[in-house]
């Protein structure tokens, strides 16, 4: 049998057919021209590598890693929102980094409590904006100033 180098695509054909006719090596090889022994390699790692391919998740370490890493996020948004409103009460103009940044208003309408939460976003014309709420009486205000009460 002479010797010949088969591309990737013809040695992936070849497994297929293995795969397709349920393990007949000897028919495939002979059609290939190729060793059973080479058949066999070509197989075996075909589906070495479609076993790592297919091996689901991100594993439970790098799980915990992602759960540190959002809990981080979460308490870095909320240290910048402190921030953002301590220095919009020393009179500072502060540039938030982005919408999504935007401090908090300043005290709830109805109650007055200077508590107030992010509560998540709303679509709205041009975009999502950020709605809160209000730690006292759980009032809802919206990016802009309208509540819930309003009638949105
Ligand atoms: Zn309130």
């Amino acid at each position: 049998m002479p010797y010949r180098e088969l591309t990737p695509e013809t040695k992936l054909a070849a497994v297929r057919e293995v795969w397709g006719r349920g393990g007949r090596v000897a028919v495939v090889a002979r059609k290939y021209g190729v060793s059973r022994v080479s058949l066999y390699r070509w197989t075996a790692l075909a589906e070495g590598t479609m076993r790592e391919a297919l091996a689901e998740g991100p594993g439970p370490r790098r799980q915990a890693d992602l759960s540190r890493l959002e809990e981080e996020n979460a308490a870095l948004r909320r240290y910048l929102v402190r921030l953002a409103v301590q220095a919009r009460a020393a009179g500072v103009q502060v540039e938030p980094p982005g919408e999504e940044w935007e401090p908090p208003p300043a005290a709830c309408p109805r109650c007055g409590s200077r508590k107030m939460w992010r509560d998540g976003f709303y679509a709205a014309k041009g975009g999502r904006r950020q709605r809160y709420e209000c730690s006292s009486c759980h009032l809802v205000v919206y990016q802009g100033g309208s509540t819930r009460a309003d009638g949105w």
